[in-house]
Order: C-alpha cells, then sequence, then structure tokens
C-alpha cells in the first residue's frame, strides 16, 4: 500500500473545494464526464493510429450509476485509463501553473469561483464538494495491472494494485450526508442535459427502480437495474447550419467552455471545394483569465474527421485571437498527423487565414453593448494583432478603438474621420500612461480652440509601439501631435514676425537651459498655458523609440523643444523683465512645468520647488 502526500497546491485546492465554493456543487457531474470524454477521445485516437489497438471491438461511452443504498455516484468510461505513475502525476499533482493563479484570483463570490474551476482544469477536485471518499479505479490501455487511487479530501490519497477487466476509468463517489440530491435520477439527467448533451459519446444514467410484481399474497417487491442514454451524443458541429437554434449553439458552448455564460457571439461554418473543413468559434463574454500569461492554453480542439487530434495547439489561430473557442474539424488532413507536420501544414494554414478572417468579421458586425463588451475585453489584443497580422489589418483597424477628445466612451478610426476634415484627411492622437494628464495636456489647447478632435491613447506600453506601426487608415495619416505643427489661423508671415519679436527672449531661455533643451521657440499652438514641450520630430531616435520598446530596450531619451506662448503675460512680462537672477529661476519653472503637464518628471524637484517658492515670495 503505497500512502501519497498531495502538492500544497492541491491541498489549498481541496480546503477551498470543501469549505468555500459550495454553491453551484452540480458541475462535479460537468468535469468528470469532461474528463471522461477526454479520455475516450484519446483512445479512439489510439485505435485509429496504433495497430496494437486495432483489433479491439470498442465503442467509447460513460455510464453514470446512481446507488441510492450505498448513496454513491458512479461514473465510468471505457477510455485511456491511467496507471500508477499517471495518476500521481495528473490528480496527485499539478502540472499546471494554472492552479496555482486560479487560488490567487478566488473573488470571495462562491458562484464566480465555482465557474471558474473549469477554465483552470481543476476540475477533477470539483468532486470534494460533494464527496469526502472518493476511488479512482482504472487501468491503462494496454497495460496488465490496473491501480485504485483514494482519497478522503484532506491532504493525502492512496494507490493499491487491483484487478480490473478492460481499459478505462471508474470514478466512484460516496456522498456526502446533505449531498443526496445527485442521488435522484431527474437531478443528474438535468445536469448531464444542461452541461454534457452534447458530449459526442452516449452517456448511460444507470438506476435502481422498485417493481412490484404479482396479486394479493403473490405480491413481491424487487429492486430492478434501468439504464437509458440521456444526452443527445451528437458532434454538433457536424450538423446542418439550418438545423440548429441558438440555443443549441449556447448549449454547446457551454459543454465547450465549462462555463455558465453565453457568449457574445459564434460563428459557424462548413467549407467545401479543394479543401474541406467545419469550424465552430466563440467569442466568450469575459476574456480567461490567463490571457496575458506566457503558459496561457489554448481553447481551440482539432478534429481530423470527427475524431479528436489536439487541444493544446497554439499555432491554429493568430495568437491575439487566443481568447476564441472552438472546434476545427479537417477532412482532409491524415489522422496520425503530428505536431510537427502540423506546424507547417499547408491544410491548417489555409483553414487558420481563412477563420481568422471570419472571426475578425464577426466582431466587426458586434453592435451596441456587444461591441462595448468586446472593446473592454479585448482591445489590448486587438492592438497586438494591429501590430502582428499585416494581412487583416484592415478589419483589426475597424475594430479598435480609442478615447477621444471630444467624444465619450470609446470611438473607431471610422468615427473619428466621419467627424474629421476630409480634405486634410488627419488623424491626431496623443499617447501617455495617465488619461487625465494626456486630457490636460497644453497640447491639446489649440486642438480644442480649433475643434479638432484628438485619439487620446492612454495605454502607452502598447500605444507606443503599436500607433506608430499603424501609418495610414484607409487615405488618412496618422499624427502624433507632440511631432507636429499645432493648427493655428496664423500665416507664415505673422509667425516669422512673432518670432522675430522674441528671438532675444528665447536665446536667452536656451543660454539659461543649456543642454536641457534641444531648442526654444515661440509657438501659437497654446491658449492658457505659458509653455509646452514637444519631442523634436527631425531627430532620428524619435522614430526609433517603437523599436527600442519592441526589443525591450530602455528607450532613449529624445531631446525636448520648449515652446513659449507670446500671448502669455508671463511670456510678454518675461520679455521685458530686467532681473537676471528672476529670469533664471522663470525660465526654469517654464521648463519644469511644461514637464509636468505632459507627466514627465522636472530634472531637479527640489530645485523645481524652491525657485517656485522663491519666485512666489518676490510676487507677494
Ligand atoms: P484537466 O481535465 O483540466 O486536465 P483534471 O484535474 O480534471 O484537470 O484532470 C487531471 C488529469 O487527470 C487529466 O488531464 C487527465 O490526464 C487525468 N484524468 C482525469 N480523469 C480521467 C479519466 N476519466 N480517464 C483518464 N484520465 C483522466
Amino acid at each position: 500500500m503505497a500512502k501519497h502526500q498531495f502538492q500544497t497546491e492541491i491541498g489549498q485546492l481541496l480546503k477551498l473545494m470543501t469549505h468555500s465554493l459550495y454553491s453551484n456543487k452540480e458541475i462535479f457531474i460537468r468535469e468528470l464526464v469532461s474528463n471522461s470524454s477526454d479520455a475516450l477521445d484519446k483512445f479512439n485516437y489510439l485505435q485509429l493510429t496504433d495497430d496494437k489497438f486495432k483489433e479491439e471491438n470498442w465503442s467509447g461511452k460513460i455510464n453514470i450509476t446512481i446507488d441510492d443504498e450505498d448513496n454513491s455516484l458512479t461514473i465510468a468510461d471505457n477510455g485511456i485509463g491511467m496507471n500508477e505513475e499517471d495518476l500521481i502525476n495528473n490528480l496527485g499533482t499539478i502540472a499546471k501553473s494554472g492552479t496555482k493563479s486560479f487560488v490567487e484570483s478566488l473573488t470571495g463570490d462562491a458562484k464566480k469561483d465555482s465557474n471558474l474551476i473549469g477554465q483552470f482544469g481543476v476540475g477533477f477536485y470539483s468532486v470534494f464538494m460533494v464527496s469526502n471518499q472518493v476511488d479512482v479505479i482504472t487501468k491503462k490501455a494496454g497495460e496488465e495491472q490496473a491501480y485504485k487511487f483514494s482519497t478522503d479530501g484532506t491532504g493525502e490519497f492512496e494507490i493499491v494494485p487491483v484487478t480490473k477487466e478492460s481499459h478505462g476509468t471508474v470514478i466512484y463517489i460516496k456522498l456526502k450526508d446533505e449531498e443526496k440530491e445527485f442521488l435522484s435520477k431527474w437531478r443528474v439527467e438535468e445536469v448531464v442535459k444542461k452541461y454534457s448533451n452534447h458530449i459526442a459519446y452516449p452517456i448511460f444514467l444507470n438506476y435502481w427502480e422498485e417493481e412490484t410484481t404479482g396479486e394479493g399474497d403473490e405480491k413481491e417487491t424487487k429492486r430492478v437495474k434501468k439504464s437509458e442514454q440521456i444526452n443527445a451524443a451528437t458532434a454538433l458541429w457536424t450538423l446542418p447550419k439550418a438545423q440548429l437554434k441558438k440555443e443549441d449553439y449556447i448549449e454547446f458552448y457551454k459543454t465547450l467552455a465549462h462555463g455558465d455564460d453565453e457568449p457574445l457571439t459564434y460563428l459557424h461554418n462548413k467549407v467545401e471545394g479543394a479543401t474541406e473543413y467545419t469550424t465552430l468559434f466563440y467569442i466568450p463574454k469575459k476574456a480567461p483569465m490567463d490571457m496575458y500569461r506566457a503558459d496561457y492554453q489554448s481553447h481551440i480542439k482539432l478534429y481530423v474527421k470527427r475524431v479528436f487530434i489536439t487541444d493544446d495547439d497554439k499555432e491554429l489561430l493568430p495568437t491575439y485571437l487566443r481568447f476564441v473557442h472552438g472546434i476545427i474539424d479537417s477532412e482532409d488532413l491524415p489522422l496520425n498527423v503530428s505536431r510537427e507536420i502540423l506546424q507547417e501544414n499547408r491544410i491548417l494554414a489555409n483553414i487558420k487565414q481563412t477563420s481568422t478572417k471570419k472571426i475578425l468579421q464577426a466582431i466587426k458586425k458586434l453592435k451596441g453593448e456587444d461591441a462595448e463588451t468586446f472593446t473592454k475585453e479585448y482591445n489590448k489584443v486587438i492592438k497586438e494583432g494591429i501590430f502582428q497580422d499585416y494581412t487583416n489589418k484592415e478589419l483589426l483597424l475597424d475594430i479598435v478603438r480609442y478615447k477621444s477628445s471630444s467624444e465619450e466612451g470609446m470611438v473607431s478610426f471610422e468615427d473619428y474621420i466621419s467627424r474629421a476634415d476630409s480634405e486634410k484627411k488627419e488623424i491626431y492622437y496623443i499617447i501617455g500612461d495617465d488619461e487625465k494628464v494626456l486630457r490636460n495636456s497644453p497640447l491639446l489647447e489649440a486642438y480644442k480652440k480649433a475643434n479638432i478632435e484628438v485619439l487620446i491613447m492612454d495605454d502607452k506600453e502598447i500605444d507606443t509601439i503599436v500607433t506608430p506601426s499603424i501609418g495610414q487608415y484607409k487615405e488618412w495619416t496618422l499624427k502624433d501631435i507632440t511631432t507636429i505643427d499645432a493648427p493655428d489661423s496664423k500665416t507664415e508671415e505673422e509667425k516669422e514676425e512673432i518670432s522675430k519679436e522674441f528671438k532675444s527672449l528665447t536665446e536667452k531661455i536656451k543660454e539659461v537651459l543649456g543642454e536641457d533643451v534641444k531648442e526654444v521657440k515661440t509657438t501659437t499652438r497654446l491658449t492658457t498655458s505659458p509653455s509646452c514641450v514637444v519631442k523634436d520630430a527631425s531627430d532620428p531616435m524619435a522614430g526609433m523609440a517603437a523599436m527600442f520598446a519592441q526589443m525591450g530596450q530602455e528607450v532613449p531619451e529624445t531631446p525636448l523643444i520648449l515652446e513659449v506662448n507670446p500671448e502669455h503675460e508671463m511670456i510678454k512680462k518675461m520679455n521685458k523683465l530686467d532681473n537676471d537672477s528672476m529670469f533664471n529661476d522663470l525660465s526654469w519653472i517654464l521648463l519644469d512645468s511644461a514637464k509636468l503637464s505632459e507627466g514627465l518628471e522636472p530634472k531637479d524637484k527640489s530645485a523645481f520647488a524652491s525657485r517656485v517658492a522663491k519666485v512666489a515670495t518676490e510676487a507677494l
């Protein structure tokens, strides 16, 4: 007899299952049935590809047995089974880092938390919501020895050799006293129909019923075993579209995604011709928790002629669509496709390309609240797509949304150009990491005054890389307002005139500030602020910032240009000021406060503070 200790995280998880997650207990059936279905898929594949298993007369099925005298529920499959090592690795340890993040991501809201169980693939342990005595009796296909794994759901489990005739797994669940509802045929059937109706294998429910025979004294009551199939057992995606209703798709989604939510949208396509395949994709209402983890899980299952091949191939769709759930079923691929072949398979590449386009078109069609939900959950990954997927750039640019200086909510490029100057065909934007700073930036003053909309991009890390790579939307050019001249109504001559009038002032400020600024000049882009800083667009480094960021390197600082507002009282007065020390302080204040308005730091914060204090004192 071998006793084992559960891995620490599992211990934690088991405690959670037994003590905290109690609101949605029925899902343990879904999780165990789903594991059985996976095990059947694996054996099915083995039989079709490995000569050793060709002879066996096999048809996959799942048997759920209710024993109301014993207070137990048994879920059995004739799938691939497990050996001793598998039991320890699969049920005694959690290989995926998912569990840890699962435990971390728990909200304390029992209902939400139990919905997370499926997402994180800790399904088996959900059984401890209803039981504290579970046996797993299992025999791996092709092996002689069977094993029994037993645990009471605390810290330990035990594995002993047993005899079992054929390969597959039986999960024996002794129900807790207060969980007797799962001894009801109706209850179990309801749960299976709700979550597992479209599992591709038949699920039989076995139960006992009292039957009375004879009359009078001869009357005899016996317990008779009944058995009936309780699921539809169709691979839903193989059915013709015309035969399927929205409810059917939603029900199937629940089976697929292990959840209770409806999807945002779905698309089902059968492609016939040179290559033949069927796809069914769903966009979930909520982004998966692991979307930004390097070891995120793929949600696309690949089938070949209805035989499950893999759900672990991240190349089936572009990585930026890693939130999509669904199925690809190819008629043309060989069953024994190896991983390496999958990677560079032309058929799959073609399916990927067509599917990507179809999914993006479906997203583009989302309206109203659905479109808003999509933006809220997925705008960031769509930006990733813009950067990665040149072929679908146009569709992606129709989907992405930004904040705007003149509109509420999130706007599209299409919205923007419908309001903007169609002669100029320019789309203005400003990037930073703080929405408030951006909205109050002095650089926006001239645009506000001229009633020109500017896109507010406050996803700095991503936007600095992605936005410059966009370049154009339709015939419109994207312009970073920190690198271009502001809109104004002054002519070039008038500007020249002003510049001359303030020439000695700007030269003098430059002298004070030295190498801290590249240049000091007058501007017409400001209305209420005395000064602002802009990047030097002609500096070659400015254009390369995105490239540095992409390579994960520190972006070199581009020199700043200080612009002063000649209409502002402070500048007018400085132009006539005859006090060198005061002039020095004011010059630095002009630069430092302009930097602060853009969310940048003054070079010397305490010097800035003492200069402000000094000037204020003089003014009093
Ligand atoms: P997940 O199913 O998400 O991997 P589980 O905790 O439910 O997480 O199961 C862990 C692993 O145990 C499965 O991946 C599988 O390898 C194995 N397993 C569970 N149930 C069965 C079964 N009925 N037959 C064969 N293997 C199983």
